[in-house]
């Protein structure tokens, strides 16, 4: 694909816009492909995928697993628990065992921000021609979720044409657990790229007042922001100002894994507060859609009846537009790996067999 430069996908502040348009628009072929079942697209015929998940997944894991077999890919699992891990062996050892099997694509989740980024360095100083792709680590980035839920609200604002451009200008509210959440991170890259003003919304507990700079420098050891101009964010403590005038509300999940501490006083209380329902979704004067990543705590971020309501509700066509977004991704990183896809018969195994 011209123009895309990434051998590793670990962060979005990495992406520049040009990044964001060619993954949405291979997603957006992929989501028109009639795919399921024996019919595949060959491109990526002969290659691996492993999955090396040290933190459980529901969504992301099978997503990806999916996304490679229906583009001809070998899929292989890792299970930490019956793994040579619990046996003492790095990660990195256990990383390379599998790329001397053949991986070129290791799909990595970790507890621990900044594993996916660290093993991704350490392959490549051994040596190694494998793809690192970030399905989760830590607090720090979960790439693919914030692409497909780009993708999902671009469809959302312009079926015909789901481009970065589709986000420009459109008012995000973002509430919820901001402070534990991958995703929320991994969206305020993409957003803010596409020229989206989010607004992000909770209790000072969850939502720390620096986030409203969150996007104003690269992250360390990145030296220049690949974004010229970005969107904007807002920090706001009520839904009641937060959603009038918003275009699409996501919503997150209280991460009560990640929380060491006692950070808000009932859950009760904090569904009051910042829980959405269809009668607090009325401020935004007009039908929004709302997004969750999932899994979703019903009742206490969002009602059970909103999250059922197709009217609103995008968090089933979020997990759809999960496997054309993790196809784009796989693509683009594991057609660099080995032989141009354009050398297969099926010429550039875009084509369903
Ligand atoms: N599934 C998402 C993640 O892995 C969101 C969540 O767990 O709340 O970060």
């Amino acid at each position: 694909m011209s123009g895309w430069s990434h051998r590793h996908v670990i962060d979005l502040a990495a992406f520049s816009l040009a990044d964001y348009a060619t993954v949405l628009e291979l997603a957006q072929r992929f989501r028109a492909l009639p795919l399921s079942g024996a019919r595949r697209l060959p491109a990526l015929q002969g290659r691996l995928m492993t999955s090396l998940f040290i933190e459980p997944s529901t969504r992301t894991r099978s997503s990806f697993e999916l996304a490679a077999r229906r583009l001809s890919a070998d899929v292989q699992s890792f299970s930490p628990a019956a793994s040579s891990l619990s046996k003492g062996e790095s990660l990195l050892d256990t990383a390379r065992t599998y790329v001397a099997m053949g991986a070129n694509v290791l799909v990595v989740r970790h507890r621990c921000a900044g594993v996916p980024h660290t093993l991704a360095r350490d392959l490549d100083r051994c040596g190694e021609r494998v793809a690192v792709l970030n399905a989760g680590d830590g607090l720090h980035s979960h790439p693919s979720q914030g692409l497909l839920d780009l993708f999902t609200l671009a469809r959302q604002f312009s079926p015909a044409a789901p481009t970065p451009e589709a986000l420009r200008g459109k008012r995000i509210v973002i509430v919820g657990d901001v402070l534990h959440s991958r995703v929320a991170r991994s969206n305020l890259w993409a957003l803010t790229a596409c020229g989206a003003s989010v607004v992000l919304c909770g209790p000072p507990t969850l939502l720390p007042q620096q986030f409203a700079a969150f996007v104003a420098a690269p992250p360390p050891g990145q030296r220049q922001d690949p974004v010229a101009e970005r969107g904007s964010i807002e920090i706001s403590r009520s839904l009641e100002q937060a959603l009038p005038g918003a275009d699409a509300v996501m919503t997150l999940r209280l991460q009560k894994e990640r929380m060491h501490q006692q950070l808000l006083t009932s859950l009760d209380r904090y569904h009051r507060q910042f829980g959405l329902s269809h009668r607090r979704l009325e401020l935004c004067g007009r039908a929004v859609p709302v997004l969750h990543p999932g899994p979703v705590n019903r009742g206490v971020e969002l009602a059970g009846e909103l999250l059922d309501d197709p009217k609103h509700s995008l968090v089933e066509e979020q997990v759809r537009n999960g496997i054309p977004i993790r196809m784009a991704l796989l693509y683009l990183l594991a057609a660099a790996e080995g032989p141009p896809p354009a050398a297969t018969p099926a010429g550039d195994g875009l084509k369903a067999v």
